[in-house]
């Protein structure tokens, strides 16, 4: 179509052909020029020759104007006006040429852009539509999940709730069997239920702690502690696993500072977690744990700690995998050491949470060595290095009997408390709930002298009812003892933080239970404090990462005063060449001393019930001897 149209159009060559009359015009002039010259001019010619001229003249200009001048003016206007965003067509001169025709073709240009631009309006309205619409379903969702993660953290609280009472309920009774004298085939399956309900516990504890981290609820402590013992204990507890492996244990420390601030709890618990994959998957060789704390460029204390092993080692492809929740590197091998896969999820999670990293080196069949790299701010030099809290005992009348009140709702446990309680003769009262032991406190005629306080209960749950009872300044006396299947970490801290004094969590032992309360009744004793070093091999257990350090110097005091009753009856058995009793009393020590004492107690105590099954009398009485030398140092420690 613009080519035909150009057809009909005049070219610019026709006003060229305008310019060449102009020239004619100029011949004129010159014949004119000539005509004077030669005096033949006449001056009439000369004048309307000069008229035609001047108006040949001012036609061109015009024609020249309206047919260039002024459409290009015009088209330059349109081009400024496009320039500056604004898509208006401009006015084509009638020229009826190239320039009406470019004038048309920019009119042309300037709507097909105006309409390309409302399409590209028209989809950005679309997608700033679509990209609402998707924001609003993202939020959705993102509320959903977040909902859906609370739910799923309450729901693993109160599952734990419901899973622990009947757990504790189970070792309850089961540590109560186990106290009386079973003897023989039944006293091994019961001991067989009580590992497994243990294992059941520790998978749970497990799922807990996973949970809580990933709901964002795990709150790390910022307390001055020392690196090096934290270690150095973990390394001590699991000693005695080790020499059982008969595998060689190695702690070295490097560095000069070792008073830090953070969360002493968490670093043992991720030594804890390396230290006992290294022993659990080491057949034969060593396991080491170095511990190297050096000076940072920004002025922290960077601490590395390089767990290493000879063991079975992590094929490389599953190196990446092991760090996932439920993940084992091998189902085979993991199958013969047990395990859920949990362990260092739980780790990395908690190095990462104190702004460190963790890797692992593995070669199979020559060892691994797990590296774990933590910043920490050195502890100011004024601040001392404390011990867990503990609120100082409240005095109780020694010599009368205790009144105890027991808070809790469930039927079972409140079975299983009375019945771990029944051989110390305590006074106790049972209160269903919280508004139950308030009215009971209230109206109280003797003063009762603790409080074991359960934590969900219905009515009024525990925290409420220790913070009503603190608000009460008659009743400041009164040491309340969290009992709870709480175990979440930090829950701890929450009781504390409500006002209870000290924290046991459920499943709670018979041992553990009367310690604590023995010592909160103990008129003006402090709590005991282990010295950090010693001859004798402590084995803090694991469990002081979830418990009160008031429990493990409890179960040590009541360690030494059953210890004389032990060790008497084993001298008699020995003296009648009792094997039985040996064995079975030999044993009893070996449990005890899992929970406080050294891998040197625990060896004893093998040492004696083997001896004694092989009729090896003269080699019992020996290590008697030791024992008690072994007892007597352990007495030293709690004076
Ligand atoms: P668990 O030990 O309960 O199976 P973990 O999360 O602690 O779970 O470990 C995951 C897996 O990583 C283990 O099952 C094992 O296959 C592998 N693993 C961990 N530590 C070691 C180690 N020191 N040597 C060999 N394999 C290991």
């Amino acid at each position: 179509m613009g080519k035909a149209r150009i057809g009909k159009l005049r070219s610019l060559s026709s006003k060229y052909s305008a310019f060449t009359s102009i020239l004619l015009l100029w011949v004129v002039a010159t014949s004119l020029w000539w005509d004077i010259h030669l005096h033949t001019f006449d001056w009439t010619k000369g004048l309307v020759l000069c008229g035609v001229v001047l108006g040949v003249a001012a036609a061109i200009s015009r024609f020249t104007n309206r047919l260039l001048a002024r459409p290009l003016t015009l088209l330059e206007a349109g081009i400024t006006s496009v320039r500056e965003g604004r898509l208006e067509p401009i006015r084509v001169s009638r020229t009826g040429d190239e320039i009406e025709y470019l004038g048309e073709s920019f009119n042309r240009m300037i709507t097909a852009l105006a309409a390309s631009q409302e399409e590209i309006r028209q989809y950005q309205e679309l997608l700033e539509e679509r990209i609402r619409q998707r924001t609003q379903e993202l939020e959705k969702a993102m509320h959903g999940a977040l909902a859906a993660s609370q739910a799923k953290s309450e729901f693993l609280a109160n599952i734990s709730h419901e899973l622990r009472t009947p757990m504790n309920g189970l070792l309850g009774m089961l540590d109560l069997v186990l106290d009386s004298p079973v003897g023989g085939e039944q006293r091994e399956q019961v001991e067989i239920a009580q590992r497994c309900a243990y294992s059941l516990l520790d998978l749970l504890n497990d799922i807990l702690d996973l949970s809580k981290i990933e709901a964002g609820r795990m709150i790390l402590e910022q307390v001055p502690f020392n690196l090096r013992s934290v270690a150095e204990d973990c390394a001590r507890a699991q000693g005695a696993k080790a020499q059982q492996k008969g595998i060689e244990l190695r702690f070295e420390y490097v560095g000069g500072v070792t008073n830090v601030t953070g969360d002493p709890l968490r670093l043992r618990q991720i030594v804890a977690n390396l230290l006992s994959n290294a022993i659990k998957f080491t057949e034969k060789g060593w396991v080491s744990v170095r511990q190297t704390v050096s000076a940072r460029a920004d002025g922290k204390l960077s601490m590395v700690l390089d767990v290493v092993d000879t063991g079975a080692g992590i094929p490389a492809e599953k190196v990446p995998l092991i760090f996932e929740k439920f993940t084992q590197a091998d189902s085979s091998i993991s199958r013969k050491y047990g395990g859920t896969g949990l362990g260092l999820a739980i780790t990395k999670r908690l190095v990462e949470l104190q702004g460190g990293h963790i890797r692992v080196e593995s070669r199979v069949g020559r060892g691994s060595t797990f590296t774990v790299e933590i910043p920490f701010e050195a502890a100011p030099a004024a601040e001392p290095i404390v011990e867990p809290r503990l609120e100082q005992p409240t005095a109780a009348p020694a010599a009368k009997q205790a009144r105890l009140l027991l808070v809790e709702d469930n039927a079972v446990n409140q079975r299983v408390v009375l019945a771990m309680l029944r051989k110390k003769n305590y006074a106790i009262e049972v209160a269903n709930n919280g508004q139950e032991a308030l009215d009971k406190l209230e109206r109280a005629t003797e003063r009762y002298n603790l409080v074991l306080m359960d934590v969900q209960m219905p009515v009024l749950d525990g925290l409420e009812t220790t913070r009503a009872i603190r608000r009460n300044k008659s009743w400041d006396y009164l040491p309340i003892i969290a009992m709870t299947a709480h175990a979440m970490i930090g829950d701890r801290e929450r009781c504390l933080q409500a006002g209870m004094n000290a924290y046991i969590s459920k499943p709670v032992q018979q041992a553990g239970l009367i310690a604590v309360i023995e010592q909160y009744l103990a008129s003006g004793t402090g709590p005991v404090v282990l010295p950090k070093a010693s001859g004798v091999d402590r084995i803090l257990v694991d469990k002081l990462m979830q418990q009160d350090r008031v429990l493990v110097n409890g179960m040590l005091r009541l360690f030494i005063e059953v210890a004389p009753e032990r060790l008497e009856k084993l001298e008699t058995a020995a003296a009648c060449g009792d094997a039985q009793t040996l064995s079975d009393e030999a044993k009893r020590i070996g449990a005890a001393a899992e929970h406080i004492a050294s891998t040197s107690l625990g060896q004893l105590a093998r040492s004696i019930g083997e001896a004694a099954a092989q009729g090896n009398f003269g080699a019992v009485k020996a290590d008697l001897e030791a024992l008690r030398r072994e007892i007597q140092s352990l007495e030293v420690l709690t004076t």
